[in-house]
């Protein structure tokens, strides 16, 4: 390795190409290189790699940086947009061009079209093969377009020493002289990625190890430039539980699927994502503080991470036992309001609020909870589900009709005073507290699940409770 970029402050980035969603993998890139700039006290920067004008959009621009806010992954400064920045790329190469590292390349689309058939006959590797890499320039047909293209090494060989991969070694003799600038004028992407990270400051490259084999490529730009060397770090790309590489499939969904369709917490999918690739010991709940202080490249592992979805929404149930009771009625708010198809009122948000304790140690996810809230606001008589009617049958009912008088009487809906005059009724069948409360649940939730009954009891409130009751009975 030539200079050593290490006593620089830390600059990583994260530099996605907007041409579809903020999906799993990119987002766990983001969140690396996010983590490393904390843990080092540096800084983490965006840049949208938006040079591909046919492919990338805006709606795909906004999907990422709303996934990154929703993910907690603040980025230092403007958001670096790659295609505002072709002259200074243009610069760069002429300047090159200038130093005798670069050179005008003339050969025409038919040319190189038959030198690839002929390599393609001989069985020979596809490379342009320099043939105006030493050609005096009065020998350039006047007024004929050309690209500009490195004059890279031929001689020797590169190594990078890759902070996850290790000592990856090229011989220079693999790589050709490649294009940096069109015959357009444009910017390849190869030179403006190098051009950009200098500029930035970049000082650790974290990136998906299908990078790896242009870092060698980009490393051959940096020498000529005489630019600081940045430390690499490729990270193995993830595969789907069957070990195939990850697609739609496996889960590999944009990050806005998860909190819109599957309704996760971004702190659990930070979690998940870290551990995704990454470890400490055996430590698999790590909330951020923690990941800040703990993250290290060294941590990366360097075989292919798989993706598991179970692990993933165990880790949410975790985050959502964890989470504050009104951050969760908040998140919860909209899809009850969706599956009830009205507004909440005031008093119905207040009910959301106080059940929450009671609902959260039982939810996966915010769709769960919503839905398990769903019975509270539900108008009567209630729709009953297959299995609760089952436990409303002749027995049930009379059961149902026992309670109901005995809770009638209370003087306190509290949930002792409850508790107690359920428990009555129990003693007096002669048979346990769960039986007494499997129909008193049927009736008032209209399903075989919910919170503990006296909870569900108090929060329904006497009236609501024994009217349920009676539309049963
Ligand atoms: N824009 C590239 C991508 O989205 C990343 C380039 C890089 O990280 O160097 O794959």
């Amino acid at each position: 390795m030539g200079a050593s970029t290490e006593t620089r402050p830390v600059v990583t980035r994260f530099a996605p190409s907007p041409t579809g969603f903020l999906h799993i993998g990119g987002a766990r890139t983001a969140l690396f290189n996010w983590l490393y700039a904390r843990h080092m006290g540096g800084k983490f920067l965006l840049r949208i790699e938006d040079t591909d004008r046919a492919r990338s959009t805006e709606p795909a621009i906004e999907a990422i940086l709303d996934g990154m806010r929703w993910l907690g992954l603040d980025w230092d400064g403007d958001a670096v947009y790659q295609f505002a920045r072709a002259d200074r790329h243009a610069e760069v190469a002429n300047e090159l061009l200038a130093k005798g590292h670069a050179y005008r390349c003339y050969a025409t689309p038919e040319e190189l079209a038959e030198l690839r058939e002929q390599q393609r006959a001989a069985k020979q590797p596809l490379r342009y093969d320099g043939r105006w890499r030493d050609r005096d320039p009065s020998e350039a047909p006047a007024g004929a377009p050309f690209v500009i293209r490195l004059k890279a090494p031929r001689e020797g060989e590169v190594t990078i020493e890759d902070r996850v991969q290790g000592a990856v070694t090229v011989r220079n003799s693999e790589l050709d002289d490649m294009i940096l600038l069109r015959s357009d004028g444009t910017p390849t992407y190869m030179l403006a990625v190098v051009v950009d990270d200098h500029d930035m400051g970049v000082t650790h490259v974290i990136r998906g190890d299908d990078h790896l084999n242009n870092a060698f490529r980009q490393l051959a730009l940096i020498r000529a430039m005489e630019w600081p060397e940045p430390i690499y770090a490729h990270v193995p790309l993830i595969h789907g539980a069957d070990g195939a590489k990850l697609s739609k499939r496996h889960g590999a969904l944009g990050v806005d699927a998860y909190r819109d369709e599957m309704g996760l917490l971004p702190e659990a999918v930070n979690n998940y994502l870290l551990r995704l690739g990454w470890g400490h010991g055996d430590a698999e709940i790590i909330d951020r503080d923690q990941a800040v202080e703990w993250f290290d490249l060294g941590g990366i592992g360097r075989s292919p991470a798989r993706f598991d979805m179970k692990k993933l929404e165990n880790l949410n149930g975790h985050y959502m036992r964890e989470a504050d009771d009104a951050r969760l009625a908040d998140l919860a708010a909209p899809g009850v309001a969706k599956a009830l198809d009205r507004e909440m009122t005031s008093a119905e948000r207040a009910l959301l609020l106080r059940s929450v304790p009671f609902l959260k140690v039982r939810a996966k996810d915010l769709n769960d909870l919503a839905d398990g809230s769903l019975f509270l606001f539900r108008a009567r008589p209630l729709d009953m589900d297959e299995k609760a009617n089952t436990l409303l049958d002749e027995p049930g009912k009379a059961l149902l009709a026992q309670a109901r008088d005995v809770l009638a009487a209370t003087s306190d809906w509290s949930v002792p005073e409850l508790e107690a005059a359920i428990r009555t009724v129990a003693e007096s069948a002669g048979i346990g507290l769960g039986k007494v409360a499997q129909p008193l649940r049927a009736a008032l939730t209209g399903r075989t699940t919910s919170p503990g009954i006296f909870d569900v009891l108090a929060l329904l409130g006497r009236e609501e409770s024994l009217a349920r009751m009676d539309d049963r009975i």
